[in-house]
């Protein structure tokens, strides 16, 4: 049986996939333009080459890693783990929606950015809580 975490129905799990999906399928195709791209550009002049190689590899590099975490969230999906953060939480639908391949709850992502330092300029919401 498979689990359903409360706020993700069968069907926004599967809406989500499809989303996903089509973001693999995006980054996979850009991908592979650049890398052919790459070859076709590289130049027998080493000097002009290994600047413009060394954009273009950074790039390919934050691809690579957005095309992973696709992967590692249609894995979740596959294995019933997808939108439930570490706390055993479960991610809210809208959050997931806006961020696929986000693996924390909202109270978590806070109790992060907090501990980095960053929520200072958001000091004027915690009378709220
Ligand atoms: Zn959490």
């Amino acid at each position: 049986m498979m689990v359903v975490t409360r706020r993700l129905t069968a069907e926004r799990l599967a809406e989500l996939k499809t989303l996903l999906m089509g973001m693999q399928r995006v980054v996979q195709v850009r991908l592979r333009l650049h890398r052919e791209e790459l070859i076709a550009t590289e130049r027998p002049k080493p000097d002009d080459g290994e600047l413009v190689n060394g954009l273009e590899i950074a790039l390919i590099g934050m691809r690579t890693a957005n095309l992973h975490e696709i992967e590692q969230a249609l894995l979740r999906i596959a294995t019933g783990t997808y939108g439930r953060c570490q706390c055993k939480g479960s991610i809210s639908y809208h959050r997931l929606k806006a961020l696929p391949t986000v693996r924390t709850c909202t109270t978590c992502a806070e109790r992060e950015e907090r501990k980095t330092g960053r929520m200072s300029r958001y000091s004027g919401f915690s009378a709220q809580h």
